[in-house]
């Protein structure tokens, strides 16, 4: 059977349309042959691991990152570009994980905002990074309903994870929100980026400061990693073997490719974004970013506008849902889906948008990217059940703007201080459903047989 790995040339997206200097980055010609702290992943979730473990107090002597591909090429280069938790990811989870791990949850998010906006600020990232209020809005009057009411026995109830929403007014919800026939629309904190700059820079800030610790390696798949017997890992790469004496997966999607344990755990699932830009300029200009659910039980579009007045539009779920295999266990993100399915982007804006009837806006550029899926919903972080010298930070779902960057954070000081999410998660406010473990693999195994 063919090995999980990212698949090459992998298709443009709007993202990656202005590469970094550093995108096919190989610090040295030969891969190292060993490593204090070895990283799998270019992506938001390697980078910011990187950045937080040479912050640590006692930084690792030599990290060395190795990407597949080019850098940041996986999903952080092919998403809706804003960090959010929507109105209805909380509401729905009040009877799973109850008030106060709502209450956790949202404060969570709200710090994985604050964190963006630092880094980027610390670093100065020039990855047009707002700090924005996104609309969840409903165009089906049932969903937005009972979403009103848990809302609201939640807020009479005091809980925080209520404060920071604004319901737009009903008698005007068209013209705040410009959707044509909202039903009802709910504002919450957000914050709009450009991942890939966003990641690239930082890497760049990285290289410059830690010249002799920090080696890259792009273009270059991991095949198979083995714990040898005195502990250390053998990372077989295409190049060549490095032996790391820990060594961090942050490779999302792909990560059951390399950790068998996570098959069926973690599962590659292709999704659809678009750039529109319009023709004619349209005013005023978009100021929130969007999450929209047409009909009840479907999977909501994500818009995120762009300060120069195009759009970043991703979703069109009911194209494609139907034909599983083009969708599900499937990590192709070298072709895009089929011309019929990419219909959906024409006059998309037009239909959905007032206003935006005669701005002739197309679809400039059409991807494809490929998310982890886990049967839960959450993301796997913590050390991996089994291997004391690796860690995992991966699972993300459509969500991992929102949960990796404290994520990260939270890994980093696990691999510096050799220990485990449990003795750290206090301090970074992680949920406990995020933590890897044994019995949550063999859960989530189970429950897709
Ligand atoms: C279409 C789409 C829309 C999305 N929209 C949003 C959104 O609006 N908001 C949000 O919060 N999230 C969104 N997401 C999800 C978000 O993009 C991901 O959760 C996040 O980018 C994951 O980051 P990562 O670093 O874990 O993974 P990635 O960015 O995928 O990075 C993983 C890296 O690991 C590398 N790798 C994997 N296996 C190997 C190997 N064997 N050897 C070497 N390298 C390897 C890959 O090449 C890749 O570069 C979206 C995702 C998609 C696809």
């Amino acid at each position: 059977m063919e090995q999980m790995l990212p698949v090459p040339s992998p298709v443009s997206s709007y993202w990656l349309s202005q590469p970094h200097k550093f995108s096919n980055l190989r610090s040295t010609t030969e891969l190292p042959t060993q490593c204090e702290v070895a990283i799998i992943g270019s992506g938001m979730a390697g980078i910011t691991t990187a950045y937080h473990l040479f912050n640590q107090k006692q930084p690792p002597s030599s990290v060395v990152i190795i990407e597949a591909r080019e850098l940041c090429s996986g999903a952080t280069a092919r998403n809706g570009g804003h960090s959010k938790i929507k109105l209805s990811t909380l509401a729905s989870q009040v009877s799973n994980l109850g008030q106060s791990g709502v209450d956790e949850l949202q404060k969570f998010v709200q710090g994985v905002i604050a964190s963006l906006k630092q880094v980027a600020e610390d670093e100065e990232l020039d990855c047009e990074l707002e700090i924005r209020r996104s609309f969840d809005v409903q165009l089906d009057g049932e969903d937005a309903a009972s979403l009103k009411d848990i809302f609201q026995a939640s807020r009479k109830a005091g809980h925080t994870w209520t404060k920071d929403v604004g319901f737009a007014l009903p008698r005007f919800l068209e013209q705040v929100t410009s959707i044509k026939g909202a039903k009802a629309a709910e504002s919450v904190p957000c914050c709009s980026l450009w991942p890939y700059k966003f990641v690239a820079q930082l890497l760049e800030r990285l290289v410059a400061r830690y010249p002799g610790q920090l080696n890259v390696q792009t273009t270059t798949p991991v095949t198979a990693v083995s714990v040898l017997a005195d502990g250390t890992n053998a990372i077989t790469t295409s190049r060549g073997v490095l032996k790391a004496k820990k060594l961090v997966f942050a490779t999302n999607a792909y990560t059951a490719g390399l950790l068998p344990q996570f098959k069926d755990v973690i599962v590659p699932v292709r999704g659809m974004a678009s750039h529109i830009v319009p023709k004619v300029p349209v005013h005023p200009h978009l100021s929130h970013t969007y999450n929209i659910t047409f009909s009840s039980g479907q999977a909501a579009d994500y818009l995120n506008p762009r300060p120069d007045g195009s759009i970043v539009v991703g979703g069109g779920g009911s194209m494609f849902k139907s034909d599983r295999p083009s969708w599900f266990n499937n990590f192709d993100d070298s072709t895009r889906f089929s011309s019929e399915v990419e219909t959906y982007w024409d006059n998309y804006m037009q239909r959905v948008f007032l206003g935006w009837e005669n701005s002739e806006a197309e679809a400039e550029k059409v991807w494809t990217g490929i998310m982890g899926s886990t049967p839960d919903g959450w993301p796997h972080i913590g050390r991996v059940p089994g291997r004391e010298s690796q860690w995992v930070l991966a699972g993300f779902n459509g969500g991992g703007m929102s949960f990796i960057p404290t994520g990260a954070k939270a890994v980093a000081k696990m691999v510096a201080e050799d220990s485990d999410l449990v003795d750290v998660k206090d301090e970074f406010g992680i949920p406990d459903i995020f933590a890897t473990s044994t019995e949550r693999l063999r859960k989530a195994f189970t429950e897709t047989r």
